[in-house]
């Protein structure tokens, strides 16, 4: 009575589901009709873990049936199964010693587990922030669009997976399925590799590409990656940048090509009155010329600022700050620079009887500055080398800055490094 189990494979059920036996080996010998007893088969289920130790299961404990049909409880655990039904039937005649019919079924299945491995962690925890890019193979959960002309992002999608065996690889390779949010504007396609061919969005590994940079400014910042494993769906938020410094935003104007930082700064602040200028050391605006302000690259990279408070009535430059840095920056230096051109003068202007860009009016009212003394307010600075760069006029537009500063709405900042970027050096505000 020989009986060689082959073992037979079904593939991946979830829990709660049946799997089906193939019978492997069939014995008999004389009269078998009559009903067969489930009493009398026999299972042996080898436990998940791989211990080797094949368990005696009671009859109907995992609800096998005698066509070999086995309800997988809902509470199985993750593993790799091989089952044994043993279906032995003793005809009434000869019980209890004859054997007649030696019946083996087998099988072998899998209940797996699917992880999402990569994108990892919250882009909008300090400490689990983490920058995707070429260096560490496009993992982490803030993703850049590079510097190319074309502006390529790459996102790895990664799933981890238990248990891991041929079986169990061919089914995620077309059970395990991506979706990232697009980005707008952007071409999305998923590749086998970073640079490798286009494929489908399935798989343990594939790698989510977008080409060229959306239009629009709240195109970038958070999306959703989503990752379906039978039936489960599980999600994790990244952050999409560009490259400040570079430019390749669409539209792009040859004749006047603008940082990316300030094309997409200057988009979400909405003003029109100021240009990008990349060759001054510093942003600058004639007093009281309005539609002349110009922006210079440390509007991104990072200044000082005054500190000042007003004293007895007198306002006064009591402090340097640290350096400030990205979008509170640019909107700082908007402020000062619209102080000079909206409410300022030339110093030859009959209105500025002391020559310090400030009309004696509004010094009166407004400024809490001399009218009649130039460098009334520069406090601390009055024994500095470049004190005299800080007529009242230029106090007053570092005030108005650093007010500024203090209140910009940095969370469309998606500039890399900005405001919401890892890596990103620490960013001061105006004490
Ligand atoms: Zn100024």
């Amino acid at each position: 009575m020989g009986v060689s189990a082959q073992a037979q494979t079904t593939g991946v059920i979830k829990p709660g589901e049946t799997a089906q036996a193939i019978v492997v080996s069939t014995s008999q010998n004389g009269d078998f009709s009559g009903s067969n007893d489930p009493n009398y088969y026999q299972w042996y289920i080898t436990r998940p873990g791989g211990d080797g130790i094949a368990d005696y299961v009671t009859p109907k404990t995992w609800g096998v049936t005698a066509a070999g049909q086995i309800a997988v409880p809902a509470n199985a655990a993750v593993g790799e199964y091989a089952v044994s039904i043993n279906s032995n039937y003793f005809h009434p005649t000869y019980a209890p010693t004859g054997l007649y019919v030696h019946t083996t079924k087998s099988l072998q299945f899998n209940i797996v587990s699917v992880t999402m491995v990569n994108p990892s962690g919250d882009p909008t925890t300090a400490g689990e922030h983490k920058q995707g890019n070429t260096a560490n193979n496009y993992t982490g959960n803030e993703f850049t669009f590079d510097d190319s002309t074309a502006g390529v992002l790459t996102i790895r999608c990664e799933a981890g997976l238990y248990p891991n065996n041929a079986i169990t690889q061919a089914w995620a390779a077309q059970n395990v399925t991506w979706t990232v949010d697009d980005v707008g504007g952007s071409t999305k396609t998923w590749h086998d590799t970073p640079d490798g061919v286009e494929t489908d969005n399935k798989g343990l590994v594939v790698y989510c590409r977008f080409k060229k940079l959306p239009a629009n400014y709240d195109d970038f910042g958070t999306k959703e990656v989503k990752m379906t494993a039978q039936e489960v769906d599980t999600t994790r938020n990244i952050e999409v940048f560009y490259t400040a410094e570079a430019a390749n935003y669409p539209g792009l104007d040859p004749n006047h090509v603008e940082s990316n930082w300030f094309h997409y700064y200057k988009q979400n602040e909405g003003g029109a009155d100021y240009t990008f200028d990349p060759i001054a050391e510093t942003s600058h605006t004639p007093p009281g010329k309005t539609g002349q302000i110009m922006i210079a690259r440390n509007a991104y990279s990072g200044i000082p600022y005054l500190i000042t408070q007003v004293v007895d009535g007198q306002l006064t430059v009591t402090g340097v700050s640290p350096v400030v840095k990205y979008y509170a920056d640019f909107i700082g230096t908007l402020a000062h620079e619209r102080e000079h051109a909206t409410h300022q003068v030339p110093m030859t202007d009959p209105s500025d009887t002391d020559h310090d860009w400030l009309p004696s009016q509004y010094e009166i009212d407004t400024t809490n500055t001399k009218p009649n003394q130039n460098y009334s307010a520069r406090g601390i600075l009055e024994d500095a080398r470049n004190k005299d760069e800080f007529v009242d006029g230029e106090v007053y537009a570092h005030k108005v800055g650093a007010a500024a500063m203090n209140s910009a709405d940095k969370s469309q900042d998606w500039a890399f490094p900005g405001s919401n970027s890892a890596y990103t050096a620490a960013i001061t505000l105006v004490p």
